[in-house]
């Protein structure tokens, strides 16, 4: 499917590897010039590398860490006006609910909250000013069904959640398009550390911990990159227009729930 954005530019963050990775390689088969970060400059060049070389499209890098104001600025300048972005960062560590102290909170924050909401105000009017523009940003399952031990993320990505609802709805008329993308498990470096963390917990060894966590969902598996990045494109295309402010769960039928 030609999903019409042959020659837009995008920038994804945190994006050498997993679920930014998915998506930044979808956007480039799409035919999108990419501005990629992450934090790792040998993974980032790596993966920029591969992806010109598989794709043929304009890969930009910019090293560093998203959630400081510095690489943020950095990134808007290797790429001042974007049709597309797509926010991600590290999750916040697991944990439980009477250990984090202010800080912990604040840290989780910014990452996945305040750091999407600045890349968006970064964004945002020049989208709205050229009257098209896409906005994905890659949030969690826990926005919608709470992880007991990921509290910091339940938390901070909720704070987003409600920032999307209401500013989606005022960028709408510009022909801009905001909605969240909320992964289930899928199977990246971030999944195999939360498996290990299953693994400790219970004194099981990495493979049942994972079989665990694989039965718990309907589809029997763990989602791809791939799968991921496919569904953040057409959120992307010219075909997601009348999508605003959406929240999709990509979790392969984990959360029991009719609506
Ligand atoms: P991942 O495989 O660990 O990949 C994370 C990517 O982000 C890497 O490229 C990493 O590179 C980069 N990164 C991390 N922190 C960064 C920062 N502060 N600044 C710039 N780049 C940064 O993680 P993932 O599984 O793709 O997860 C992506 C997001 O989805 C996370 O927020 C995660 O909590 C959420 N999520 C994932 C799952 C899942 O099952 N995978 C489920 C629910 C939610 P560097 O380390 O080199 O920076």
């Amino acid at each position: 499917m030609d999903l019409g954005i042959k020659g837009r530019s995008g920038i994804v963050t945190a994006a050498s590897k997993g679920l930014g990775r998915g998506c930044a390689e979808a956007l480039a088969e799409a035919g999108v010039a990419l501005t990629l970060n992450a934090r790792g400059a040998e993974a980032l060049e790596a993966t920029a590398a591969e992806i010109r070389e598989r794709y043929g499209v304009t890969v930009t890098t910019v090293a560093g860490d998203i959630t400081t104001e510095a690489v943020r600025a950095e990134v808007m300048a290797a790429c001042p006006a974007p049709d597309i972005l797509v926010t991600n960062a590290g999750g916040p560590p697991p944990g439980m609910w009477s250990d984090w102290s202010r800080d912990d909170f604040i840290k989780a924050i910014d990452s996945n909250m305040l750091t999407p909401i600045a890349l968006m105000q970064a964004a945002l009017p020049g989208m709205m000013e050229r009257g098209w523009g896409r906005v994905v940003n890659i949030t969690s399952q826990s926005v919608k069904s709470p992880i007991a031990a990921l509290g910091l993320s339940n938390s901070a990505r909720a704070g987003l959640t409600g920032f999307v609802a209401g500013t989606s709805r005022q960028v709408a008329p510009s022909g801009v398009v905001i909605n969240n993308l909320l992964p289930g498990i899928h199977d990246t470096d971030r999944a195999a550390s939360l498996d290990a963390g299953v693994m400790k917990a219970e004194g099981i060894s990495r493979e049942e911990a994972r079989d665990r966590r694989a039965a718990a969902i309907p589809a029997r598996r763990y989602g791809t990159p791939a799968e991921f990045g496919a569904a953040c494109a057409f959120l992307c295309s010219q075909y997601a227009g009348f999508i605003i402010g959406q929240n999709l769960l990509l979790d392969g039928g984990a959360l029991n729930s009719t609506l």
